[in-house]
């Protein structure tokens, strides 16, 4: 398992390069003492700035964070009679609303915790008991879960895009502006994939200038919003500093903030150890089929095939006699293919493809899948224990192929620092031409964002701007960082 055999410095490799900060109880969070014996070292390194950043940030969030008096006195702003003297010693938070799958969930964490960053905000987590049980606590001695009795919790059901606190909602109704703002303890963002033109205001520098000082800003949303946060000229310079290469951000601030709870990483290491080790290749094959009726679908069997095969991931079969010479034990590469997929369909056709036949190099290829879920749980422990779990595996291949849209594969690739072949999204049932192409950068895409000129007043191609934010390879309308 020791794969960075050799390498001195394994304290150096344990904090993954100054990005984690020694001092919490091994026992309590296996995974982020071990995981660097199962992933190998990335070849990105965090930069200076941004280690800087994030211990910056462990501080304010220590000082300002749950059961703090700084906390006590800012929850009482949102009460309704405030009494006292309410110092809340300059600590204003971000709260992320729970929502979505937990691929979703994990990008637009990471990409609130760059905002809380960005902003001297602290970041706090509705995550409900799920969420403890999944991740391990990030920070020392303190707490990212917002408690339970947070006063705004019972209203967050009613928050919406026509809510009285919604800032989309306050810009239309021309409620909100320099003075009015002063007196607003909370107001509640809404960045779901489904918001609208005044919510997407969010993203212009007049709005951060505006919102800036209010107390608490209530966030719902499930996309990876980092690549916006780039084209606000106030964020760009320290942005700059933090990620010198663009397309990292996740890769960093996720292996920075989602660590495996010990149940997960317990069925991790039992997985990666059984049926992974001892491989001399690990592919990672994620397949999403969003439209779950359809069962086996010949083309995307096709398209499996020929991008795995055309791409020299999988060896082809070979149509000649079986050669019956022993091959010698150097000669033998076996490589293990994890399949991750809801249906067993796609698994059970490759493993009975290379069980049925020899290949043309003569590699032995073993195809094992963890799990067959049906469908979409996100209310089960277990259910989403094995899907972030099998996040993480996928994350841990030398190769790695996702599905287009899929959230999901996007943190296998982005924890991962891979940058890995995309099988694109079929149209009309007929098969896109090539299969699957390489991602340009292991972050995300996001999938929804804004298409304004905040200086110019007026529509703009968003993905035309800067170098560095360009339209992604699975989504024509989306932007990544690469
Ligand atoms: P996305 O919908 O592909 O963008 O990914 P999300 O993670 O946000 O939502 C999909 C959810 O469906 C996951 O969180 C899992 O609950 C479930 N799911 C989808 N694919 C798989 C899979 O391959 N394995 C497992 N265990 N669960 C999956």
């Amino acid at each position: 398992l020791q794969r960075n055999e050799g390498q001195k410095d394994s304290v150096d490799l344990s904090l993954l390069g100054g990005l984690l900060v020694p001092g919490f109880m091994k026992d309590s969070c296996l995974s982020r003492y071990q995981s660097y014996l199962y992933r190998k070292a990335s070849q990105y390194r965090p930069s200076l700035h941004l280690i800087s950043k994030l211990r910056a940030y462990e501080g304010l969030h220590k000082r300002c964070g749950p059961g703090t008096r700084p906390y006590i006195n800012s929850e009482r702003l949102l009460k309704p009679k405030q009494t006292g003297d309410l110092n809340s010693e300059g600590c204003k938070y971000v709260v992320w609303m729970s929502f979505s799958g937990l691929g979703n969930q994990i990008i637009s964490i990471a990409s609130a915790f760059l905002y809380a960053m960005l902003t001297d905000r602290v970041l706090l987590v509705e995550g409900g008991e799920q969420f403890a049980d999944l991740f391990c606590e990030p920070y020392l001695d303190t707490t990212w879960l917002l408690p339970k009795d947070f006063t705004l919790t019972s209203q967050f059901s009613d928050f919406g895009q026509n809510s009285a606190h919604c800032h989309g909602n306050m810009l239309k109704e021309k409620l909100i502006n320099g003075s009015s703002v002063l007196s607003l303890s909370h107001l509640y963002l809404h960045l779901a994939h489904d918001y609208n033109d005044h919510d997407k205001m969010f993203f212009c520098a007049e709005d951060q200038n505006l919102i800036k000082n209010v107390p608490w800003l209530i966030m719902r949303t499930n996309n990876f919003f980092a690549p916006s946060l780039f084209l606000i000229p106030s964020f760009e310079e320290e942005l700059g500093m933090m990620f010198p290469e663009k397309g990292m951000v996740f890769h960093h601030l996720g292996r920075y903030l989602f660590h495996p709870s010990n149940h997960v990483w317990g069925l991790i290491t039992r997985y990666y150890q059984a049926y992974l080790a001892k491989a001399d290749e690990r592919i990672g094959l994620q397949i999403r089929v969003f439209d779950e009726k359809s069962g086996v679908s010949p083309q995307v069997t096709k398209q499996i095939i020929s991008c795995v095969q055309n791409e020299d991931l999988l060896p082809k079969l070979s149509k000649g006699e079986e050669q019956h010479k022993h091959p010698s034990e150097e000669d033998l590469k076996l490589k293990s293919v994890l399949v991750t997929s809801l249906t067993t369909g796609y698994f059970e056709i490759l493993k009975t493809m290379y069980w049925e036949n020899p290949t043309v190099t003569r590699d032995v290829i073993g195809i094992h899948q963890p799990s067959h879920e049906g469908h979409q749980q996100t209310e089960k422990l277990m259910h989403n224990r094995k899907a972030w779990a099998e996040m993480y595996l996928l994350s841990l291949t030398d190769k790695l192929v996702i599905s287009a849209w899929s959230t999901f594969g996007y943190v296998a690739q982005g924890l991962g620092g891979l940058r890995a072949w995309i099988l694109y999204k079929q149209e009309n049932q007929t098969n896109p031409n090539p299969p699957c192409g390489r991602a340009m950068s292991p972050d995300p895409c996001f999938h929804a964002p804004p298409y304004y000129d905040c200086k110019a007043k007026r529509g703009t191609d968003t993905g035309k701007v800067v170098p560095h934010v360009i339209h992604c390879e699975d989504i024509s309308w989306g932007l990544k960082l690469v």
